[in-house]
């Protein structure tokens, strides 16, 4: 809106309610991190932008309805699936992906029936080694009292004031020099109240740790200094288990009891101390005990309904919209040099379903600022966009108002921005009541029957 003058902008979000993963991934404890709410509030009240919430492209609304009435359309839709461990055992009662529990926590309303049993035992296991397993590990561990102000939701206290979780164990592939999480995460859960931390095997890191990178140097200071109480003397601990790859999830009568994992060492010809480094299997395996296992090994993207419609081949291998890097959406074409790819012109990505899902807020927002700079540039230069007719230099589409009604009539009920904040403000409201910065609604049905109070 900046860039191209009169730009209008129609933002389609499948639930009520906006932010994403800011709302339902980032952890209820980071309150911080989701600061970026105000600078997507700013854009919100310009009347050039219009949110139509509760609307669910390629479901509510075909894309092949939506493509004649604009001059393009931004892809920016998120990873809304996770990757599975593909061994025996997976599925059983006790086991999550961390993108339930998540979720669950933060009270996305696809998994408020849950119903994770956090009295089933004493020992977690979290399976991956990124910020989102420490996220999960972090919220087993911590006292219920420090949540309570937080957005968090009623029913996740309940449930954890109730856990019987003692012991979290993150258990990763490969060893904490390859290890994904950042030192902020390995940070917070040293300072845990009454957790402690079972020391790390020393020999995964080099004599001299000053020597690693600057980023790998941080996190060894941090685990290599642990915590001043030991497991054995503390209420709760966590650990961090390297080299092990998980073999089998196994049961007693139907509930996870155990992880079994292959044990993995670094492969020949890689420096155990490169961040690079593989590993590969040996014959050793070990059983780890657990009440309850989380999978943590990642989100994935999948193809919105109709993208093939538009000419878009969906990369399902690497869970993205393929694109040029920049963000324009491209298709593999053949030109007079072989295959070449072409810019399927006026269709542009964003965000996890343009790069994968790895990335922090601020470099997501970088990306997208920079998807948003080569839709102008196109739209400045001679680039055919959506609809194109020869000779118009403006445009002339409807957008949302040309399938407004389409969309009400299959008993959708779109909300606008000023609907939102209805919810945001009786949320809010609720919070209030018990201390609390907000208390979402668990369901749609609840953030709708707000509108019509
Ligand atoms: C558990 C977790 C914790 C995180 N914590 C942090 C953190 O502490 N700090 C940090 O900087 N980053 C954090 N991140 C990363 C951050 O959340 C992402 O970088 C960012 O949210 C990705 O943005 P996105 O727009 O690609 O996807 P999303 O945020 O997922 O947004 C996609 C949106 O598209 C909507 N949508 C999906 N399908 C449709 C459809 N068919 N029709 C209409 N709408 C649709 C979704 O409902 C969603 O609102 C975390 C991520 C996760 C998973």
């Amino acid at each position: 809106m900046n860039k191209v003058q009169d730009a209008v902008i129609d933002m389609y979000e499948q639930l009520p309610v906006p932010y994403g993963l800011v709302r339902f991934g980032v952890a209820p404890d980071h309150p911080e991190v989701k600061n970026c709410q105000d600078t997507f509030e700013e854009v919100a009240l310009s009347p050039r932008f219009h949110y139509i919430g509760n609307v669910r492209v390629g479901y509510d609304i075909e894309l092949s309805k939506l493509e004649p009435h604009y001059d393009a359309i931004l892809f920016s839709y998120g990873a809304s699936e996770d990757r599975k461990l593909g061994i025996p055992g997976e599925d059983l009662a006790g086991v999550f992906s961390a993108r339930e529990f998540v979720g669950w926590y933060n009270g996305l309303p696809q998994f408020q029936g849950l119903q994770p049993q956090l009295r089933a035992g004493e020992q977690a296991v979290v399976i991956g080694q990124g910020n989102v397993a420490m996220d999960v590990a972090r919220i087993l561990l911590t006292p219920v009292d420090s949540l309570m102000s937080t957005d968090i939701t009623e029913q996740a206290i309940q449930t954890l004031s109730d856990s019987k979780v003692r012991s979290v164990k993150v258990v990763g592939r490969r060893g904490p020099i390859q290890a994904a999480f950042t030192v902020k995460e390995a940070r917070e859960l040293m300072h845990i109240p009454s957790v402690a931390f079972g020391p790390i095997d020393r020999s995964l890191y080099p004599p001299d740790v000053k020597k690693l990178p600057r980023v790998q140097k941080r996190i060894s200071d941090v685990l290599l200094k642990g915590t001043p109480s030991t497991p054995q003397d503390s209420a709760r601990s966590w650990a961090l288990d390297f080299l092990k790859a998980p073999k089998s999830i196994n049961a007693t009568s139907n509930h996870v009891s155990s992880v079994t994992f292959t044990m993995q060492r670094f492969a020949p010809g890689f420096d155990p101390f490169d961040h690079r480094a593989r590993v590969e299997p040996i014959e050793e395996a070990t059983t780890i005990e657990a009440s309850l296992a989380f999978r943590s090994v990642g989100y994935k993207s999948t193809a919105l309904p109709g993208l093939s419609d538009l000419g878009v081949p969906f990369d399902n291998k690497l869970g993205i919209i393929p694109n040029d890097v920049h963000g324009r959406v491209i298709t593999p074409s053949t030109g007079p040099g072989g295959l070449t790819a072409g810019h399927v012109h006026g269709l542009y990505c964003a965000g996890w379903v343009k790069r994968g899902p790895t990335g922090v807020i601020a470099s997501t927002m970088n990306d997208a600022f920079a998807s948003a700079d080569i839709i102008a540039k196109d739209w400045e230069s001679d680039v055919p966009f959506l609809n194109d007719v020869q000779g118009e230099n403006k445009s002339t589409k409807l957008g949302w108002d040309a399938v407004k009604e389409q969309v009400m009539s299959r008993g959708v009920r779109p909300l606008s921005w000023k609907d939102w904040k209805v919810i945001d403000h009786a949320e809010r409201e609720r919070g209030k009541e018990k201390g609390k910065n907000r208390e979402k609604f668990p369901s749609v049905e609840e953030m709708l029957k707000v509108l019509d109070a």
